[in-house]
């Protein structure tokens, strides 16, 4: 349905409905409650009309429904007996073609239950079969006998997903679909978003076992109450940050299969591999599923929740005793849910005493946060992901959404592929660059300079917006002094990109009608990481393009499910929930009133900060929770140092991590399938998270363990459920007074700040003025410098890090589901020239040097990599990859930078040293 401004009205049946203009009789007829055989129709594609399967009479006429528009007026006829046995006929003629099994009775599809309705049964079903199968793929299964050619995955795969790996081939009733390369799915450009598995209305394509056996939309047609569907848990996704909306459905207390939410207000329908497919991991073997106590022997051995929430509580106290509260730590988790980060926080500042809290965006966005609030005010995104895709032109920087954030990357996609023009900043030949006007390849580590040429080319050409800079805007005149040496050569020169590459790059955001900035951890993983998300605000601040109707604003793409609500709940060491200081005293007596106890007033300890403090014999005790850091950190031979250090280590978890190998106690963890609560996505939607299945053994959420060990410290946290978590925090913070529990599950998602449960949520920040504390927007005059790191004849390349479209972070849960199939191992990725010139073949071994550590990987050559760069991911921790990276961090945060590292590559085999290494 495509949603218009003004609604219609019209009749079906004498029945007077109200649709949106731009709908269908289809939709007409569903609001009127008249369901219509569409085999070849989804909501979420545009409509075809091929299966006639839909007819009905409008204005004397038959009409396919599906693509015929609502009239205002129009009178329809849907349920007279000579149409019902035109859309019998329609099915009955597309089933003929079928083998009986199509329609039996153990078959949940939709065409199976349209059958069902008209009459049509096995009986009707006559085609012979012998189209064959492909079993070749992991998560999908193509029977081709039972394909009725109406093209739904194919245009799920080219129109949502934007793959364009399906066609359908042969002739006549022949035809059925098939991977466009020809051979074996699993050979083919899948990747595996599910849609096609999603849509397909007759159970030729199908995920192994059946999963639920239902598509999205047969769920949503059931909905809740039908004793005939499976439970169905809506929850939201827990692998990275665009926040899909997921229907669990559940059997035998476990999940059977996970849908995209057709009603997902972020996703709309549409997930990717991980959400979709990697659930595996939750019952995994490997769970812990109860709490493991470090004997005198050194082992870790099994014991009860009681005895380790007491020897937690203890040591903890002993720790206080020893050294004080800030003797004591915590490391907070992005994979948490808000109430369980807020719980978090509110036990170190109120039980332990300390403001010792930090998490993982630390390693991650911490620039965004800082960097966002001295250009704007608030610590997020500034505008809707349902406003991007509105955008005229996508600049899309430093970010790989196609797979990082495969649903954000394949709305992108689309947007381009529909008229927006796009470009791509990325040393990378990332999936977007395919379809980019410009494609920007700075050198890593020379943002500033790019956006400095850019915004020198905006105000040369006079691309910017007067009336706005003059009324919303301040340090015009430092930072046209500044770029004004920022030309297009020099730039040229500092960054590597052609000066005319760079000024046709300006001109297409600068002439845009509506342009908006995406980026993502390749402009902030820097040692001038924060400076870089300033001077790429500059560009939209230049242009007026944020908290103006004329343009969307800059958004940063979240790399953890929940790392945007970490820290919206205070579990950073300067900041309580809702960003007050805590050197502040209004903001510390607001959440003192509410907690009825102290907070400390000086700021805490940041992760290096702790794991220094720690290596320094300054830490009695830290309690590492949902984050490997021996895994994720960078040069983690410093971070075992520090664990090994420090007295005691409490690690919550999933899995046996190689943090977990470091804990004198290891709390087994409920995953986000098992618990309740909400996480926040990246452009600041709250939205419900549900157990679907239970927890293993004792495993327990976090929520419930900092509980356990509050209680044994004789202390009680409140807030006894997630529920009454979130409204305690809504009474301590201000940008979330009008959140709740109950209000998310009637609304789904709200977006914050949200100061009043009657008001709305504010999906775009700034409409009237800026946060900051003159009202203005702040342009930005730092000047570029540059990386921590820079190759030489030793260490020849840069090692950029970052994901892969099938694994999530350090891969402690995609390794344990079958996308460890999909992807089974980290690589290397060098230019042809390179690999030439170092004699390294594509999938040989290779080990990789730099000046902090060693990892050994596999070669993958290829020209995505420009050349004198190297590019691997991190899902693979026994590859050693962050142990190359340095302990450079951006000035401001302490964000690590992982985007930087020189190292050398060595073809196993060969003797490494020498210029380049190899
Ligand atoms: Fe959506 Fe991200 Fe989950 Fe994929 S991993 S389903 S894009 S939230």
């Amino acid at each position: 349905m495509t949603e218009g401004t003004a609604r219609v009205t019209l009749e079906v049946d004498g029945r007077a409905v109200e649709v949106p203009g731009g709908a269908s009789l289809l939709d007409a007829a569903t609001a009127a409650g008249v369901e219509l055989p569409a085999l070849c129709s989804d909501t979420r594609l545009g409509p075809v009309g091929s299966c006639r399967t839909c007819l009905v009479r409008a204005g004397g006429r038959l009409v396919a429904a599906c693509v015929t528009p609502a009239a205002a007026g129009a009178r329809v006829s849907a349920v007279a007996a000579d149409l019902v046995e035109l859309r019998r006929d329609a099915v009955r003629t597309i089933v003929s073609a079928l083998p009986p099994y199509a329609l039996g009775p153990q078959m949940p599809s939709e065409l199976a239950r349209v059958c069902r309705t008209l009459g049509i049964g096995p009986e009707d079903a006559r085609g012979a079969g012998g189209r064959g199968r492909d079993d070749s793929h992991p998560y999908v299964r193509l029977d081709r006998d039972l394909c009725i050619a109406c093209g739904r995955c194919v245009r799920m795969c080219a129109d949502v997903q934007g793959t364009f790996a399906l066609t359908l081939t042969g002739r006549g009733a022949d035809t059925a679909v098939a991977p466009g390369t020809g051979g074996p799915w699993a050979e083919s450009d899948c990747v595996s978003c599910g849609g096609c598995v999603d849509t397909c209305p007759t159970g030729a394509i199908t995920q192994p076992g059946g999963g639920s056996g239902l598509t999205s939309g047969e769920l949503l047609r059931q909905g809740p109450g039908d004793p005939a569907a499976p439970a169905v848990v809506r929850t939201t996704c827990g692998f990275c940050g665009v926040g899909c909306a997921l229907d669990v459905a559940v059997g035998d207390g476990a999940v059977a299969a996970v849908l995209p939410a057709l009603d997902g207000p972020v996703n709309r329908g549409h997930a990717c591999v991980k959400g979709r497919f990697a659930h595996g991991f939750a019952v995994s073997p490997e769970r812990l599923t109860t709490p493991l106590l470090r004997q005198d022997d050194g082992r870790l051995e099994p014991v009860g929740w009681d005895t380790a929430a007491a020897h937690v509580a203890r040591r903890l106290a002993d720790a206080i005793t020893a050294g004080g509260p800030d003797s004591v730590a915590a490391i907070s988790s992005a994979r948490a849910t808000n109430e369980e980060n807020y719980l978090f926080q509110k036990f170190m500042r109120t039980v332990v005493g300390t403001n010792n809290i930090d998490n993982c965006s630390r390693l991650c966005h911490a620039p965004s946060a800082a960097g966002l609030v001295a250009s704007f005010g608030l610590s997020g995104g500034t505008d809707s992901f349902d406003d991007l895709v509105r955008a005229d032109c996508l600049l899309v920087v430093g970010a790989n959404p196609v797979e990082a954030h495969p649903v954000v990357g394949a709305r992108l996609l689309q947007r381009a592929l529909r008229g927006a023009r796009l470009v791509v900043a990325d040393p990378r030949k990332v999936g977007l660059a395919r379809q980019a006007d410009v494609h920007l390849r700075p050198r890593p580590g020379t943002n500033v300079a790019l956006f400095h040429g850019l915004a020198r080319v905006l105000l040369a050409e006079d691309l910017v917006d007067h009336r706005f800079l003059r009324e919303r805007a301040s340090g015009l005149a430092e930072l046209a002094e500044l770029v004004a040496s920022y030309t297009p050569e020099h730039v040229a020169r500092v960054t590597g990109v052609p000066a005319a590459d760079l000024i046709a790059a300006a001109r297409l955001y600068g002439r845009a009608e509506r342009p908006a900035i995406v980026y993502g951890l390749g402009v902030t993983e820097h040692l001038h990481g924060t400076d870089g998300v300033r001077t790429l605000a500059n560009l939209a601040i230049l242009r007026g393009a944020v908290g103006t109707d004329g343009g969307f604003g800059v958004n940063p793409l979240r790399g953890q499910n929940n790392v945007q609500g970490a820290s919206d709940m205070g579990a950073l060491p300067d900041l309580l929930p809702g960003y007050g200081k805590v050197t502040d005293p209004a903001a510390r007596s607001r959440a003192e009133a509410v907690w009825g106890r102290p907070v400390p007033a000086r700021p805490g300890l940041r992760i290096p900060d702790m794991f220094a403090a720690a290596r320094a014999g300054r830490l009695q005790a830290l309690w590492v929770l949902g984050e490997d850091v021996c895994a994720t950190d960078p040069d983690t031979g410093n971070v075992e140092e520090a664990l090994t250090a420090c007295p005691f280590v409490v690690c919550s978890e999933l899995f046996p991590s190689r943090t977990a190998r470091h804990a004198d106690v290891v709390l087994p963890a409920a995953s986000w399938l098992e618990k309740d609560g909400t996480f926040v996505n990246f452009d600041r939607r709250f939205q419900r998270v549900r157990p679907a299945i239970s927890p293993p053994g004792h495993a327990r959420s976090d929520f419930a363990a900092l509980h356990a060990v509050a209680s044994a410290m004789g202390r009680g946290l409140d807030c006894p459920t997630p529920s009454a978590a979130l409204a305690e925090c809504a009474r301590t913070a201000p940008l979330f007074a009008g959140l709740s529990h109950e209000r998310l599950d009637r609304e789904g998602a709200v977006a914050w700040p949200c100061p009043d449960p009657a008001g709305p949520g504010t999906p775009k920040l700034y409409g009237e003025r800026f946060a900051t504390p003159d009202g203005l927007a702040h342009l930005a005059a730092v000047p570029y410098l540059p990386p921590g790191e820079a190759p030489d004849d030793a260490y020849p390349f840069v090692l950029v890090t970052g994901r892969r479209w099938a694994h999530y972070n350090s891969g402690s849960m995609t390794r344990r589901s079958g996308n460890l199939g999909l992807a089974p191992a980290d690589h290397l990725d060098l230019h042809p020239d390179d690999a030439a010139r170092h004699g390294i073949r594509d999938g040989g071994d290779v080990v990789v040097e730099s000046r902090h550590g060693r990892a050994r990987l596999t070669a993958r050559v290829t020209s995505e990599i420009a050349p004198g760069q190297v590019f691997c991911a991190f899902h693979f921790p026994a590859s050693g990859v962050n142990r190359l990276t340095s302990g450079h961090a951006d000035g401001v945060t302490s964000c690590p930078e992982y985007k930087v590292t020189a190292v050398r590559v060595l073809a196993v085999g060969k003797r490494a040293g020498g210029p380049g290494g190899a």
